[in-house]
């Protein structure tokens, strides 16, 4: 499989403190990777370097292209979503108007892939007219990753999506972000919980301090790493 995102020696920091330390990672187009580590390994600032809304250095390469250069938003159109970490809505206004708002410039388009979140979450649909105020936290969740769907990405990016949700409503996350995997387009999910992670992403990268220390095939991924990822024992 071609890397659709391919990142070679990427370090990023924030003023003195360097936060990614030549991290190399791809990820190939349809495919599902879990980045994992512990609080404060990294995940958030690599997804953030994807973006541009970190600067970092090294090669970052995108569906053929170099995004080092690009502004964020350009990112963005080249196809990569992001759903950062906290529920990002606009309470006040409708189900349907956060999507619509998030959506591409043409109507025609706009509509299908309204119809196409709202197909993905049934939830949604019920409660379009609705304040997303009104929503749960998980439906919530649900309608921040249907804004990021709207842009029609390659790639998802997702930071830690069942942060503050119950156990139930992460699991109706985690079963949604499967049929988004399923629908394919590919994720790099960011996640503290492995378990939670490793139901959708047969592959995981592990962050710790910065540095990738292990990357593969879930199942190849011992015990002895996971818990050096996690505990740094
Ligand atoms: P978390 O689960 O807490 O989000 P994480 O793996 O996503 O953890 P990052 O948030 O990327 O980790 O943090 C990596 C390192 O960068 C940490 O040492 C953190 O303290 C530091 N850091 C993150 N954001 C900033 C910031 N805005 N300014 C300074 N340092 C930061």
């Amino acid at each position: 499989m071609s890397a659709l995102l391919s990142i070679r020696g990427m370090t990023a920091g924030y003023g003195g403190a360097t936060a990614l330390n030549g991290v190399s990672l791809s990820v190939a187009a349809g495919e599902t990777v879990a980045l994992l580590g512990a609080n404060g390994a990294g995940k958030s600032t690599l997804l953030k370097a994807l973006l541009g809304l970190v600067p970092a250095q090294g090669e970052l390469r995108f569906d053929g292209g170099d995004l080092g250069p690009l502004a964020t938003e350009v990112r963005v159109r080249r196809g990569i979503g992001y759903v950062p970490e906290g529920r990002r809505v606009f309470p006040g206004m409708s189900v349907r108007d956060n999507l619509e708002v998030a959506g591409l410039p043409a109507a025609r388009d706009r509509a299908q892939d309204v119809e196409r979140v709202f197909a993905l979450f049934p939830d949604l649909a019920v409660k379009s007219r609705d304040s997303a105020w009104r929503l749960s936290g998980g439906q919530q969740q649900m309608l921040s990753l249907g804004r990021a769907l709207m842009g029609r990405p390659h790639l998802l990016l997702l930071d830690e999506p069942s942060l503050g949700l119950s156990p139930k409503l992460a699991d109706e996350v985690f079963a949604a972000v499967g049929r988004i995997a399923a629908a394919g387009t590919a994720v790099l999910l960011a996640e503290q919980s492995a378990a939670r992670a490793l139901t959708v992403a047969p592959r995981a990268v592990l962050l710790r301090l910065g540095r990738v220390v292990g990357d593969g095939p879930v199942a190849s991924l011992s015990d002895k790493v996971l818990r050096e990822a996690f505990f740094g024992v």
